[in-house]
């Protein structure tokens, strides 16, 4: 059992479809373990994407997801940070396989609906950045 940490993204919010990307994760054996509709702000999004910041899109990429509100989750279940991925498909949403969360719902590259964490050691940082251990249910 791997727990991972999933953000529904700015473009995805303002879109209305958080439930059918959640819908995404409930159907494909990922457990919501704990969710929170937040609005970050370009700070918190640095500190987030900290490992990005000498990338020549750090900063339109804290702009922009701290445009709006975004859903953060803790989801559970075997292989949660390759399976998340998986669902998710690749940064590019022109590069996505069909049927994957980025290739039906994503905007942009930037604005590509959500993020997944992209190892377990970074999904234990991920995750603590943003829940109490009494969150996580
Ligand atoms: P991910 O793990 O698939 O989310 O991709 P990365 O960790 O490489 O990048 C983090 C986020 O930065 C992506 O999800 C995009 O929102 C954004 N991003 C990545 N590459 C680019 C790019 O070339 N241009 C812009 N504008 N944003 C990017």
């Amino acid at each position: 059992m791997e727990r991972t940490l999933s953000i529904i993204k700015p473009d995805a919010v303002a879109k209305n479809i958080i439930g059918k990307i959640v819908d995404r994760f409930e159907s494909n054996n990922l457990r919501i373990a704990a969710m929170k509709k937040i609005k970050l702000t370009k700070e918190d999004a640095g500190k987030f994407y900290e490992v990005h910041k000498e990338r020549p899109f750090f900063n339109d990429l804290c702009e922009y997801m701290s445009s709006g509100a975004v859903v953060v989750m803790v989801l559970e279940g075997n292989n949660a940070v390759a399976k998340n991925r998986e669902l998710m498909g690749t940064t590019n949403p022109k590069e996505a396989a069909p049927g994957t969360i980025r290739a039906d719902f994503a905007e942009s590259i930037e604005a590509n609906a959500v993020h997944g964490s992209d190892s377990l050691e970074n999904a234990r940082k991920e995750i603590a950045f943003f829940f109490a251990e009494r969150e996580i249910l």
